[in-house]
């Protein structure tokens, strides 16, 4: 089956507050989704509820069909929700190899993901020296690591000057070009229109619209003259 995850009538609240607010949408192999509000609207609550490091208040969502646990399901997700963290005296492949220790993946398969995210020249720098894109690519490297079904990124280009958050979006596009599904995170208008083929849009925790970001710009071409860039919902 084609579908990774289906999140139905999910609702989380924190005490008054209604973060996620009822809602559904799904999520089709081979396709770049994003979830674009303003802060506050509720997306990284969204995120950390389908990772299973939040808890939901009601509502529900399903991974692959449901065809296994969602611990199961989780072992075929890859996600920096996050500010990469790894160890500043060891080199960026000194830190994958730690990593795989965990999950026993092959130097072939470090260096293959490092090449991905353009680091594998710098593979004997220590992680201290990197810039923060590539701190990130890293993480992005080392999220793929056992090839996941899906990779999800919680405002992956936040901090980062132009020319990093040119490379991490050339980078998200070629992670998706090789097939894998994507799932980001952002308030940026732009990022979601250069990115994504699908956009799931949040305003206090409801959602405003779901589907393709070209029928966005058809059918509500008011949210891109109101956004300049920065999106105001
Ligand atoms: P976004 O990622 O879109 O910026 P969040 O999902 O982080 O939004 O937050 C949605 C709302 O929930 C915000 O009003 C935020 O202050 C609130 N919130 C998030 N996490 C907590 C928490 N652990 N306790 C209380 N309120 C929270
Ligand atoms: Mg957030």
């Amino acid at each position: 089956m084609n579908t990774i995850l289906t999140v139905t009538n999910l609702t989380k609240k924190f005490g008054p507050l209604v973060a996620v607010n009822d809602l559904s949408f799904s999520i089709e192999k081979g396709n770049v989704y994003g979830i674009l509000g303003p802060n506050g609207s509720g997306k990284s609550t969204t995120l950390g509820i389908i990772l299973n490091v939040v808890n939901k208040t009601s509502g529900s969502f399903s991974w692959f069909n449901g065809e296994t646990s969602t611990h199961e399901a989780l072992k075929k997700v890859g996600a920096i929700i996050e500010r990469p963290n790894f160890y500043p005296y060891m080199t960026a492949i000194q830190n994958l190899r730690l990593v795989c220790k965990i999950k026993e993946v092959s130097e072939e398969k470090i260096e293959e993901k490092l090449a991905l995210v353009g680091l594998l020249e710098r593979k004997n720098s220590k992680f201290r020296t990197y810039s923060l894109g590539m701190k990130q690519r890293l993480a992005i490297a080392s999220a793929l690591l056992n090839d996941p079904e899906i990779l999800i990124l919680d405002e992956p280009t936040n901090g980062l000057d132009p020319e990093g958050i040119h490379q991490i979006r050339e980078i998200i596009k070629k992670i998706a070009n090789q097939g894998t599904t994507i799932l980001l995170a952002s308030h940026l208008l732009d990022e979601v229109e250069k990115v994504c083929s699908h956009v799931v849009i949040l305003r206090k925790g409801v959602k405003l619209y779901a589907g393709p970001v070209d029928g966005l710009l058809a059918s509500h071409g008011y949210f891109v003259l109101a956004a300049n860039d920065q999106i105001q919902l």
